[in-house]
């Protein structure tokens, strides 16, 4: 799975491109600053159900087509939806090694975010 965040020499975050293709959907302001959203930027909810069977709400940041796509007519199943919330567990699992996060710790939560399942997309 690639990632889909980049950073630079001192683990700052530069850019951020949309899981569905390469449109950079966030970058760095200036150079050292933090990202902010470009204009192609778009965010897509999902409804989660917990390991406790209560239900939560996933959003994730992707281009304003790929995200205009998720809600045309080819309604997402819930396999893409898994696929694309895997995506940002893994990215997450990324982000905390690189904070140099206890691996211990880091497990857990991946655990935590996994036992976590997409139940449909949410409309705006
Ligand atoms: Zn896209």
């Amino acid at each position: 799975m690639t990632e889909y965040m980049s950073f630079d020499d001192e683990g700052r975050c530069t850019e951020v491109r949309c899981k569905g293709c390469p449109t950079v959907i966030a970058a760095q302001a200036f150079p050292k600053g933090n990202v902010r959203p470009t204009q192609s930027y778009a965010e897509v909810a999902i409804e989660m159900v917990e390991s406790n069977g209560l239900l939560s709400k996933h959003i994730t940041g992707m281009c304003v087509d790929c995200a205009k796509m998720m809600h045309a007519e080819s309604i997402p199943s819930v396999t893409e939806l898994a696929l694309l919330y895997a995506t940002d567990v893994e990215q997450w699992r990324c982000n905390a090694v690189r904070g140099k996060m206890d691996p211990t710790e880091i497990t857990m939560c991946v655990a935590r975010q996994e036992a976590r399942r997409p139940v449909r997309l949410l409309e705006d």
